[in-house]
């Protein structure tokens, strides 16, 4: 997959992108970052990307000419189609259901805003969509931007070590929370793995997993159970 960035400050975006498990997906090739700098497309001796708001009030806006430069340069520096997305506190909401969409495509365009934001004329000329990671307002762009390219870099075949571990995480396949997780020393201070996590009784372990994630889904996240995929006992069960 290759992920072209256009912002300010691209190499922030690559340094977050260089450890574990999306370091080793760029180094096996599985993933490609590209950053494309408005300010090399700005023109005048002070490379201005940025200007005061028609209308008054406080801030500075980015311009359309530099962005709109290096958003055609990076989509012609592949010939794979490329949907443009817009990092925004205003977009979709992002979900492990969009995630995994992104992270099928062969390629993202992702614009990182500053500032204001981004004229909207260029937004509505030169953007496919706009997708938030969360309410709250970030300074830039660039982290929600490494954000998408940690989740979509570790769904890439072959970037985890064990394929099966993305399947039984939150929000995955059956819509649960994960369930607990335990790892040695069996006796702790802090207290003592559950029993059937040692018992070598995989079918118990299965379903007490599932019960688990069930549990946990409905005390944390009860709004995820609605659109779960449960079966008729497991509802039941949970209403018990
Ligand atoms: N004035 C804008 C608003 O209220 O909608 C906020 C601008 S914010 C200070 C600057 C940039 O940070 C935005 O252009 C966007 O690219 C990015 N940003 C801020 N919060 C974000 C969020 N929750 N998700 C994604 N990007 C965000």
């Amino acid at each position: 997959m290759r992920i072209d960035l256009i912002s300010l400050f691209p190499e922030f975006v690559a340094q977050c992108a260089g450890f574990g498990v999306v370091g080793r997906a760029r180094e096996r090739g599985l993933l490609s970052l590209h950053g494309w700098n408005p300010r090399d497309y700005a023109e005048g001796n002070y490379r201005r990307v940025d200007d005061r708001p028609f209308g008054g009030g406080p801030g500075m806006v980015m311009m359309i000419d530099p962005l709109r430069a290096a958003i055609r340069a990076a989509r012609a520096a592949d010939p794979a189609p490329a949907r443009v997305t817009y990092l925004s506190p205003q977009g979709r909401p992002l979900t492990q259901a969009i995630v995994r969409e992104l992270a099928a495509r062969p390629r993202l365009v992702l614009l990182c805003g500053r500032y204001e934001g981004v004229d909207e004329r260029l937004l509505e000329a030169e953007v496919d969509e706009e997708l938030s990671i969360g309410d709250y307002v970030l300074s830039g762009g660039e982290l929600a931007a490494a954000v998408v390219v940690d989740a979509v870099a570790r769904l890439q075949e072959g970037a985890l070590n064990d394929a099966g571990s993305a399947a039984q995480d939150s929000f995955e396949a059956d819509g649960l929370l994960d369930c607990p997780h335990y790892t040695r020393p069996v006796e702790h201070e802090l207290g003592t793995v559950p029993e059937v996590l040692l018992s070598g009784n995989h079918a118990e372990i299965a379903r007490w997993r599932r019960r688990q994630s069930l549990l946990r889904t409905r005390r944390r996240r009860p709004d995820l159970l609605a659109a779960a995929d449960l079966s008729p006992e497991e509802r039941a069960w949970l209403a018990a």
